[in-house]
């Protein structure tokens, strides 16, 4: 089968129907008028080798991998970027024209460029950054954050031996606390992350006391279900600059776009507002 003119990419997961990256990703092929698709497909585990040979073949250029297949993909690649085999996770693939099969994971520069973009003055280096959870989206975060400098990174999570075996794969930056002393480790921090699941619509609040945080900490959270989690309003509350998560998506995609349609797209309100649906 030839390659089809009209260039395709995609994301594939399962389940995929929550995915917002079409609906980013349809946005900027029609603002900037290049011809091409973006498709969700719903890959199941057994079926990801098979997907692999046949997509690129149907004419795609690459896709998005999400849950369940963002660690298996490394195995399936024939080339890995340093920063996804740190993480050990691709979140994008790309078909190269010589049949090979590139992954990269953009999470950690999402991550990264949105607290430029939302807080242009944050300084990783000022001060240590504090991180609750260690799930897969905690380890982009961490890779970033050794890589832009951060002095120290304290961890906490629920299941302490997830933070440890961080720790042993990151090295001697990463600090492992207590989860039951996460509100005790915020006084000098420039960077406070939340990375665990909680405060997303349909789960428990993540609730730490701020009493100890530093005013002058940039604080993010992935969560971007709802844009304001409780714990971004009490940060705001506390006086902070907040950044909400919603950016580190449209960040990450930002290269992959550029990789498959040959066009850097920008992250603006207008890309914002279209992902949000308003
Ligand atoms: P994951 O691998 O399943 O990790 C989940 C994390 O949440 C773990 O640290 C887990 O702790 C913690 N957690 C879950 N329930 C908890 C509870 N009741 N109490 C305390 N801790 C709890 O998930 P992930 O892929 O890292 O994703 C985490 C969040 O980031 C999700 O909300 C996801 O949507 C979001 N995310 C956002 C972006 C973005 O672009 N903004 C990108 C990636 C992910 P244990 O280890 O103790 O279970």
């Amino acid at each position: 089968m030839t390659q089809s003119k009209i260039p395709l990419a995609g994301v594939i997961g399962s389940p995929i129907s929550h995915s917002r990256s079409p609906r980013l990703h349809e946005h900027w092929l029609r603002r900037y008028g290049i011809q091409g698709h973006y498709i969700p497909m719903d890959i199941a585990r057994d079926d990801l080798r098979q997907a692999l040979e046949v997509l690129p073949k149907l004419g795609f250029v690459g896709i998005n991998v999400t849950i369940p297949h963002k660690e298996e993909v490394i195995a399936l690649a024939d080339l890995v970027t340093d920063r996804a085999a740190l993480i050990g996770a691709a979140n994008t693939l790309i078909f190269r024209k010589d049949g090979k099969i590139h992954a990269d994971n953009t999470d950690g520069y999402g991550f990264v460029e949105n607290l430029r973009q939302g807080a242009p003055a944050w300084n990783p280096r000022s001060g240590p950054a504090v991180v609750f959870g260690a799930g897969g989206a905690a380890r982009a975060v961490i890779a970033s954050l050794v890589e832009v400098g951060a002095p120290e990174i304290r961890l906490t999570n629920r299941t302490r031996a997830r933070a440890d075996a961080l720790r042993t794969e990151f090295g001697s930056k990463i600090n492992v606390i207590e989860w039951v002393q996460a509100g005790n480790i915020l006084d000098d921090a420039a960077t406070v992350v939340n990375t665990t699941s909680l405060g997303m619509t349909g789960q428990p609040e993540f609730r730490v006391p701020l009493d100890g945080l530093n005013r002058a900490a940039v604080v993010s959270d992935l969560v971007y279900t709802p844009l304001k989690t409780h714990f971004l309003a009490e940060a705001e509350a506390a006086g902070c600059r907040t950044v909400d998560g919603l950016g580190m998506l449209l960040h990450q995609a930002a290269p992959a776009f550029e990789r498959w349609f040959g066009h850097r797209p920008d992250v603006d309100e207008a890309t914002r507002k279209v992902v949000l649906g308003s």
